[in-house]
């Protein structure tokens, strides 16, 4: 009966305990476009949606991704490498992208880290994408699937 009295706690110290730690050895959540989260907020804000971006890693390359809309804000170097790295990761699907969405060209966003306005501009290179880019900040703000878009698309590699 004592012993008893005095086991049942402890046993459902070592279940909250196992709970705990399954807890933290559980992946962190994975963003849309194959990134990972890293859970931490980078205290801006997401041009699209206003849900504070986090810290995402995808191939070695850090950005700030928005865990509900899935945007991907990149230091525009840091993009030029990440997409060079895809592209050459994966095999020319040979399927056309859809051609550009014009109506994109029309919406106009805020760059979150300095608040001027976007340039809003068809990307150079294949994939028919419209991106986001602040000169100001060298960043590149995408959408949700326009990254694998452009590592998709068919074209040089
Ligand atoms: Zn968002
Ligand atoms: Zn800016």
């Amino acid at each position: 009966m004592h012993t008893h009295d005095q086991e049942s706690p402890s046993n459902l110290d070592n279940f909250l305990a196992s709970v705990a730690s399954l807890k933290q050895a559980s992946p962190a959540p994975r963003f849309d476009e194959g990134g990972q989260s890293l859970n931490r907020g980078v205290g801006v804000l997401c041009p699209k949606c206003q849900c504070e971006l986090q810290i995402g890693e995808l191939a070695g390359c850090q950005f700030a991704g928005c865990p509900s809309c899935q945007s991907m804000l990149f230091q525009q170097d840091v993009f030029a490498m990440l997409i060079q790295h895809l592209r050459a990761s994966k095999k020319d699907s040979g399927i056309m992208p859809e051609p550009m969405d014009a109506s994109q060209l029309q919406v106009r966003r805020i760059c979150p880290t300095c608040t001027s306005l976007f340039e809003t501009h068809a990307y150079g290179g294949p994939g028919n994408a419209v991106i986001d880019t602040c000169t100001t900040c060298a960043v590149v703000f995408l959408d949700q699937g326009e990254l694998t878009k452009l590592a998709n698309a068919p074209g040089r590699r």
